[in-house]
């Protein structure tokens, strides 16, 4: 098992316990000895050592203060008679604490607040000073696996951030069943894998006094299980063993051997897997957004995430400045997000929404309806944000055709929006970065104005509303509706426009008998500045759509609402609205959107959006000395650099993959829309990478 990449991938494997006193020490420093014997250069490691006196020894928490050896002295004295089986040291403690208590209170007793991302970084910090470099850590955890690090981490969370395989200890005693599959279920929950179960023998007195008969069904029923819900993991029983000399540790590193091979051969579930070549069999099979499949993208391999960083196969992190593309607005993982999914998900993950209701839809529906801007009083689920714009097109084309307006079969759109990429909606896209040409004959044929050309920064120029004016005044008959995106333009060009065009507009199609339909599938849910961008100019619309930031970034889920006016007119004489997905109102994303609102509500989005937006506006206002650089602009929690010419996005991926961060600029545009939660100086690092990038020159294409 080489390790080829010194000081980059981290191997590890952490061994944690049901609770404490199981006997992880045991089985950590018998499979130190298997696999030394197995020729692996593994060292047993303790990332948080409490009970520890300044001398090194440790206290033990039983007996008042009577020192005895601490975990690091029993992993070496497990290997003590293998001298000159590795040369890397058998054993290391990072942090200690003098309290023989939990993490949280031995720490905070000497004035110090652990953290999962911190303990983490100390453990890649020590794997890549190790010298001679280690093949794999064996992370012995304190307590069990909810043994708390601070008010709010445990040491699951520690775990999660390194994505490491888990070994999973437990005594086998009365009780142990309950015990193992309550850390299993919890260790599924977080997305960890298990590497093993290992089932440590008590003392003779507690063995009879548990039942030999039960302690054997404990094994038997715990094989069962671990071969129906996790195949892969291997099952180990360690005997009880009196003395722990160089016989008593052979014994136990015997029976842990299969376990050692394991770890040994091909990696173990949950190991960042650079072998698998992802990258290579997704470029032979997989297709990605707006991407040749001859011409293969640059792919980067996303193993998990958390917060607002993506992790990479390689256990690299990247601080996210994406949020996915407008969704993951409470970053990742999200705890309650991922709780109302699973506590739906045994319920009712989905049902038929024809003829079918359920609470989630109802309770959602409402929601939004109340969230949105007044008037709207009818919803439809849709299952994408393109999706949710033909809704909104038919809904048009449906409640013209209910007032006997037949001859309003067309849409006036803006040059410069987006819409998505199915028909209908691409029909109203720009018609040039919309690629109409490729589709000449497929496409609907619109109307299209010119693109607000009134900054959102600036003061309002009427003459901008002079096209929407000239073309409604010219073929305002044969216009169903008016759809744009309000005040910013996403995918189009990330251009503010100010909010007294969309309300000049507003009352142009009111006057031209057109609806407005608002694509808010972007700009919803307090990217801007305001809960939905409609409100910056306090406008009215009668069709508006909503997408993306709507779950949180867990689920696709879209809606299109309409006022009361629309619904009646689209249903006028019997007639039904012609639409009806197979995934609509589903209850899993329903519930997710659900929390995403609490969480909305309950974390003051408008307090973090004018953070971002204080701090992108400094962060990025260096970038205007660049000659290169047509314009600098910021509105709530987006970020622009608009270049003069088109960027070299595949350089520029690489460029700040490099640098830690998660940009992908297109076509003139870097731009940053990080998750609400990301901290200060994340948004610093976020906005620096930017700034380099374009010092750099990363931006160019080759010429
Ligand atoms: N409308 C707008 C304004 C968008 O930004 C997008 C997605 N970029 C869409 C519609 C289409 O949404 P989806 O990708 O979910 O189909």
């Amino acid at each position: 098992m080489p390790r080829a990449d010194a000081g980059c991938t981290l191997r590890a494997v952490a061994v944690a316990g049901t609770g404490t006193d199981v006997g992880k020490t045991v089985v950590t420093s018998a499979l130190l000895r298997a696999l030394r014997g197995l020729g692996v250069a593994a060292q047993a490691v303790k990332p948080v050592q409490t009970g520890v006196s300044a001398a090194g020894g440790v206290r033990d928490g039983g007996t008042g203060g009577m020192p005895r050896r601490g975990d690091a002295g029993t992993y070496a004295s497990a290997v003590a008679d293998m001298a000159g089986a590795s040369s890397v040291p058998p054993a290391a403690a990072l942090r200690t604490f003098a309290l023989a208590a939990s993490p949280h209170f031995a720490a905070a007793a000497e004035g110090v607040c652990l953290n999962a991302a911190g303990l983490a970084e100390d453990i890649r910090g020590h794997w890549a000073r190790l010298s001679p470099p280690a093949e794999l850590l064996l992370l012995e955890t304190a307590g069990g696996l909810l043994a708390p690090l601070n008010a709010r981490e445990t040491m699951l969370d520690l775990m999660a951030c390194l994505g490491a395989p888990v070994i999973l200890v437990a005594r086998n005693e009365l009780g142990a069943l309950n015990h193992a599959l309550l850390s299993l279920a919890a260790l599924r929950r977080r997305g960890l894998a298990l590497a093993a179960l290992a089932l440590v023998e008590p003392p003779r007195e507690v063995r009879e006094a548990s039942g030999p008969a039960i302690l054997e069904e404990n094994i038997r029923y715990l094989r069962e299980r671990l071969r129906a819900d996790w195949p892969g993991a291997v099952m180990c029983c360690l005997p009880h063993v009196e003395t722990l000399g160089p016989e008593g540790w052979s014994l136990l590193a015997e029976q842990l051997l299969p376990l050692a091979h394991s770890l040994r051969g091909k990696p173990a579930p949950g190991f960042p897997d650079t072998s698998d070549d992802l990258e290579g069999r997704d470029h032979a099979a997989l297709w990605h957004p707006y991407a040749s499949a001859t011409r293969l993208p640059p792919l980067e391999t996303a193993s998990r995430s958390h917060d607002n960083r993506i992790v990479l196969a390689d256990g690299r992190e990247l601080v996210d400045g994406m949020s996915s593309w407008w969704a993951a607005v409470h970053g990742y993982n999200h705890p309650r997000l991922l709780a109302a999914l699973r506590a739906q998900s045994g319920r009712m993950p989905h049902v038929m929404f024809g003829g079918l209701t359920h609470a989630p839809a109802v309770t959602l529906g409402e929601r939004l309806l109340a969230a949105m801007p007044a008037g709207l009083e009818r919803l439809f689920f849709a299952d994408s944000g393109s999706v949710a714009v033909e809704v909104a097109l038919k809904m048009a084309l449906q409640c013209q055709q209910g007032r006997g307006e037949r001859r309003r079969t067309r849409f006036l759109a803006p040059r410069g929006g987006y819409h998505g990429d199915t028909l209908g909606a691409m029909s109203v896209c720009d018609p040039v970065t919309g690629m109409h040409s490729l589709f000449a004959g497929l496409l609907p044929e619109q109307l299209f104005m010119e693109r607000p050309a009134c900054r959102f920064d600036a003061p309002f120029a009427a003459a901008s509303l002079e096209d929407a004016r000239r073309i409604l005044a010219e073929r305002g008959d044969e216009v169903a509706a008016v759809i744009l995106e309000p005040v910013v333009q996403g995918a189009g060009g990330m251009w503010f426009y100010h909010p007294d065009y969309l309300r000049g507009l507003a009352e142009l199609c009111r006057r031209a008998g057109a609806l407005l339909i608002l694509d808010e599938i972007a700009t919803g849910f307090g990217r801007t500045g305001r809960f939905f961008a409609a409100e910056w100019a306090d406008v009215r619309p009668d069709i508006l759509c909503c997408g993306k930031a709507l779950t949180g970034g867990v689920l696709s889920l879209a809606a299109t609402a309409c006022t009361a006016a629309v619904a009646g007119d689209i249903c006028r004489d019997g007639r039904v609205f012609m639409h009806g997905p197979t995934f609509m109102g589903n209850p899993l994303a329903c519930a997710v959107a659900g929390a995403s609102l609490d969480i909305l509500e309950e974390n003051r989005w408008q307090a973090q959006v004018e953070q971002l937006e204080r701090l992108l506006a400094r962060g990025l206002e260096p970038c205007r000395r660049f000659s290169d650089v047509a314009d600098v602009r910021v509105l709530g929690a987006i970020g622009v650099v608009e270049m003069k010419a088109p960027v070299n996005g595949a350089a520029l991926q690489r460029f700040f993959v490099e640098r830690g961060v998660w940009i992908r600029p297109f076509g003139r545009l870097i731009y940053l829309m990080p998750p609400y939660i990301t901290p200060a100086e994340d948004v610093a690092r976020l906005c620096d990478a930017v700034f380099r990038a374009l010092e750099a020159d990363a931006w160019r294409l080759p010429v």
